[in-house]
């Protein structure tokens, strides 16, 4: 049943440590446990991978949609250039070229009420001279606006984004409603504000490159996780899929055995398991962990066009304020829209969340209401956990009271949102923890 890395064993007869002969047994094949397996498979260590779905990639992952007649993702996902964990792990395993960049730091924004239309951008450098340029910025904006990102960084722990800002302002609901919303996937008036200021500081804090927009260039599988896969498998180290963990028995301090139903696998000393699956999951795994419980939605409208619309300078975003949507990505023909912290739309039908957001993109891209296009509604109930400040207090660390276990996953205590980026580093201090 163990997929195991087989880098250690060719090199066993040449000196090889007592840590390289003994297995790292990884839970779950999100990124979170990609990043890992990466990490300690470049660092010659023999390594399990275990992942319970029949494909890797957890909450990013790309599928063939029949009615579009061609793969989509399970959401739309913005990368930046401040993400340097995710930057490390897609240049360990050679795919930083799978990845577009948008050709400078813009960001396209399009009012509906209004008609009003803007284009932020950030220049290059520390000093952000730019927010003195009114074409650079948000319309009828004043430099003070700006400096409210400080209220950010002076938060307290419990205090949420409406604590801290006037959210009835236009500034506001240009510029921090839509960010924040994407970033923490959480209404305002819940949002944790103390969770926002990392990312603020390193994208607007570091200029034009950290806050250039990147996406999956084929898709997120064929970015983000197949050649995670490739390259595993080209070390021997080939995931076990539809193998989902059902319990670990302890022994003391220790984590003892694996129970994966079919088969149970005892822990040899000196072995080590990295946990990156869900909180739900874990929680159930490790009885007694503390974990954030509540969770935000996010739905995804795609729609496959007759021909590939464009966005201003080549951006791959529009944001849209004042409409259902949030905000609309291009690749090729398919356009796709988010609206994060979705769950009053859950339960509504597909049809109908399709109708209602394609007013908002035909009048965003000026195209034509009428017909509907193809399109396929993807609704993730648990996409993250709700970032507020109470879910943000129930964040573990990386260690646990066993010695030879760590947690990995956007949702243990990064310093950073649940993000790609969060879930990679939770992959790489979870390496680094058992290396
Ligand atoms: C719709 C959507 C849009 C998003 N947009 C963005 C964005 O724009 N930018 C951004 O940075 N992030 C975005 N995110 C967040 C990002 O996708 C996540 O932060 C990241 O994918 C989490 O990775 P993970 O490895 O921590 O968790 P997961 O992806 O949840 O991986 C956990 C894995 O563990 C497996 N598993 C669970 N239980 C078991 C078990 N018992 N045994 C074995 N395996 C098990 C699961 O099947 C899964 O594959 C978005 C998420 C969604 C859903």
């Amino acid at each position: 049943m163990v997929a195991e890395c087989a880098a250690p064993c060719q090199c066993a007869g040449a000196g090889v440590t007592f840590a390289a002969m003994t297995t790292v047994h990884i839970i779950g094949a999100g990124l979170a446990g990609l990043a890992s397996a990466v990490r300690l498979v470049g660092a010659k260590r023999r390594v399990a991978l275990y992942e319970a779905a029949p494909h890797a990639g957890g909450r990013c992952r790309s599928f063939y949609e029949p009615a579009l007649d061609c793969r989509i993702d399970n959401g739309n996902h913005l990368m930046l250039g401040a993400n340097h964990a995710l930057m490390g792990y897609l240049d360990a395993i050679g795919a930083r070229d799978r990845l577009s960049a948008a050709p400078e730091a813009i960001f396209p924004y399009v009012e509906l009420p209004s008609g009003k239309r803007w284009t932020l951008r950030p220049n290059g450098g520390r000093l952000p001279w730019w927010l003195l340029v009114p074409s650079r910025r948000v319309p009828d904006s004043r430099l003070v606006d700006y400096f409210s990102a400080l209220n950010l960084k002076a938060a307290a722990a419990h205090a949420t984004v409406a604590d801290v800002f006037d959210t009835d302002t236009t500034f506001f609901k240009r510029f921090w409603e839509p960010l924040m919303v994407a970033v923490l996937n959480t209404e305002v008036e819940a949002a944790s504000a103390s969770l926002m200021w990392p990312v603020v500081d390193l994208t607007f804090g570091r200029g034009a490159e950290a806050c250039r927009a990147f996406v999956a260039r084929d898709g997120l599988s064929a970015s983000l996780i197949d050649p995670a896969l490739e390259w595993l498998a080209a070390r021997g180290c080939v995931p076990r899929f539809g193998a989902r963990l059902r319990s670990i028995r302890f022994h003391g301090a220790r984590a003892a055995e694996l129970d994966f139903g079919a088969e149970r696998i005892a822990l040899e000393a000196g072995d080590g398991v990295v946990l990156a699956v869900p909180p739900p999951r874990a929680v159930e795994l490790l009885p007694g962990l503390t974990a954030p419980e509540e969770t935000r939605a996010i739905v995804n409208a795609h729609y496959r066009l007759d021909r590939a619309p464009a966005l201003p300078g080549g951006s791959p975003l529009l944001g849209i304020i004042g409409g259902t949507a949030q905000w609309i990505f291009l690749r090729g023909d398919v356009v796709s829209v988010t609206v994060s912290a979705a769950d009053a739309m859950l339960d509504d039908p597909a049809d109908d969340i399709a109708a209602l957001l394609w007013a908002d993109v035909a009048e965003a891209l000026d195209l034509a209401p009428h017909p509907l296009p193809r399109h396929r509604i993807v609704k993730e109930r648990r996409a993250t956990f709700a970032q507020t400040p109470a879910q943000v207090a129930r964040r573990p660390g990386a260690r646990t009271d066993y010695v030879n276990l760590v947690l990995a996953g956007d949702w243990i205590d990064t310093g950073l949102p649940a993000t790609i980026e969060g879930a990679v580093k939770s992959g790489d201090t979870a390496a680094e923890l058992m290396r």
